[in-house]
């Protein structure tokens, strides 16, 4: 990988609304949303603190070494905050970690997590790491992290959240991991918010919420979610090269999304693309540079 440019991107949790266990989610995994990037010789990026964090954090090391990096978080949901009490390198004293995420009214975003992570909820807050975890709120914002763009922007879910767009060593990823068709305004199940197309534009790699069979869209159009065909409208309409289709259900095991990639796939395949894969724990691709 060295000198060949792009970004390393590895996913650590996949599935959406709650981890999961058992036979049927062996392949594609069942921690909740944690996805990676890195890029040689730069700290980290990461996605989401889902409980796909903890492994991550047990394999750059754990509590043995300081950790330097930086996590975006799109909203406060527990599927998205639930892996941070337990990233051990955050037990090391010189760590040091950045989260951005979605601003929550007049409240500090640190306060509102701390909220979730005091007793009798968890034995432990914040404080009792000893590394720094510093919180920053962003809104619709476009700021250099590193030698990195990053872009936020607020996409239709259940309570505030956020989608990015991360421009970095000639790649370009894009993650949004929760994100409802219909939901808002104007409301018609086939429309792509602005927004949406400013983050995804052309990106390498879109990472996109696909938790619903399209017969099971209605019944669930409330919680804030999309189906597989249109997390390929959105890369499509918007000509990304690759989609990964993330934010599994649990209700979802292993064939059943291994068939809703293929449906994907085909529609794809019929329209003009793009390059179509579903996020499996594990799973490493790079993108940009030359490979
Ligand atoms: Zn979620
Ligand atoms: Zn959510």
């Amino acid at each position: 990988m060295a000198g060949s440019g792009g970004i390393r991107v590895c996913f650590w949790g996949v599935r959406g609304s709650t981890p999961c266990a058992g036979e049927q989610y062996a392949r594609y995994g069942g921690n909740s949303s944690c996805v990676v990037l890195d890029v040689d010789g730069q700290a980290p990026i990461v996605f989401d603190l889902g409980t796909g964090l903890r492994p991550y954090g047990e394999s750059i090391g754990g509590a043995a070494r300081p950790y330097r990096g930086t996590m975006l978080l799109t909203h406060m949901h527990w599927d998205h905050i639930q892996g941070l009490p337990f990233f051990t390198p955050l037990q090391h004293p010189d760590s040091l970690v950045n989260v951005y995420g979605p601003r929550q009214g007049n409240t500090d975003l640190g306060d509102v997590f701390g909220g979730m992570m005091q007793p009798p909820y968890f034995p432990i807050t914040p404080a009792h790491l000893a590394g720094d975890i510093r919180w920053h709120s962003l809104d619709d914002d476009d700021l250099p992290i590193g030698e990195a763009k990053v872009r936020a922007r607020y996409v239709r879910h259940v309570g505030a959240t956020l989608g990015y767009r991360v421009e970095w060593n000639g790649g370009v990823v894009v993650y949004i991991s929760d994100h409802g068709q219909g939901c808002g305004e104007p409301d018609c199940d086939d429309y792509v918010p602005q927004e949406v197309l400013e983050l995804c534009d052309g990106a390498d790699l879109v990472i996109h919420d696909a938790q619903h069979a399209p017969d099971e869209f209605e019944a669930k159009r409330a919680w804030g979610h999309c189906t597989n065909e249109y997390a390929l409208l959105v890369a499509h309409t918007a000509r990304a090269k690759q989609l990964a289709l993330f934010h599994h259900c649990p209700s979802h095991g292993d064939d059943m999304i291994d068939s809703m990639l293929r449906s994907t796939q085909q529609i794809s395949a019929n329209t003009g693309g793009p390059d179509v894969i579903a996020a499996a724990e594990g799973l490493v691709v790079m993108v940009g540079g030359t490979q």
